[in-house]
């Protein structure tokens, strides 16, 4: 009996030649291909470089599946979310900017800084975004709900309103609920990073919960699919995250 290794790329074939009576025969073993397991990484590991810091993800990266996928997650926090906040932290680096927050960033923001906008928009709303799912269903309750049921109708009404928000939003961008300036919620959308606590956005105030509809958000699970990604989200809302977020704002 004689024994054959072969490695070709990542299969390995085992060849066995077996004399039979008057012919050889001939069997191939062939390894089952090694799949290609979906390895996700420890969020704690993704460090950013300057002096804002990475919030921690409150939860794994396969936390919020089936509605958004380990690996869509993974590459968001760790690719994107990442190069915004080290983009952020280049555009600050040796000047007064570096002392302030990102809330003070954004509402004195020049929009014509173009580097600036879009890298403290998108540190600041992925934190945001984060902060609000969890893998644990929830409820608008107390003071959030009376306020929902008294600006916008019902609850079923502000995820209508949410939804059609993403969805209509064009290109990449953002959905929100605020409290706006009057005290009312208030739901919209912007562009790219924007958001609205930079100044004059089509829609104004503090963001108490906000949706990311950029592709990169849905692509690999929903392709482009936006409105799917949209009615999904809704089953990892932590409600009661925006509603410490509402009540924060009720005690300024
Ligand atoms: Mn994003």
């Amino acid at each position: 009996m004689k024994k054959v290794f072969v490695t070709l790329a990542t299969l390995s074939l085992i060849v066995t030649l077996q004399s039979c009576q008057d012919k050889n025969m001939v069997e191939v073993v062939v390894d089952e291909p090694v799949k290609e397991e979906a390895v996700v990484g420890n969020p704690e590991n993704v460090k950013a470089e300057g002096k804002f810091q990475m919030v921690a993800l409150p939860y794994a990266y396969n936390a919020l599946e089936p509605h958004i996928d380990a690996k869509t997650m993974e590459i968001h926090y760790s690719k994107h979310h990442l190069g915004y906040t080290n983009n952020l932290n280049k555009e600050i680096e040796g000047k007064d900017l570096a002392d302030k927050t990102i809330e003070e960033i954004l509402t004195s923001l020049d929009l014509e800084n173009k580097a600036l906008r879009n890298n403290a928009g998108g540190y600041y709303n992925h934190n945001l975004f984060w902060e609000i799912l969890s893998a644990e269903k929830s409820a608008p309750s107390g003071a959030l709900l009376d306020k929902i049921n008294a600006d916008l109708g019902s609850v079923d009404n502000l995820i209508t309103q949410l939804k059609e928000a993403g969805a209509k939003q064009f290109g990449s961008g953002w959905a929100w609920l605020v409290v706006n300036k009057d005290g009312k919620l208030q739901v919209g959308s912007t562009p790219n990073q924007d958001n609205p606590l930079m100044p004059n956005m089509a829609i104004s105030g503090t963001p108490i919960l906000g949706i990311d509809v950029w592709e990169h958000a849905y692509y690999l699970h929903y392709q482009n699919k936006r409105a799917d990604y949209l009615d999904a989200i809704f089953n990892v809302i932590n409600w009661n995250k925006v509603a410490e977020k509402f009540e924060a704002t009720q005690a300024k």
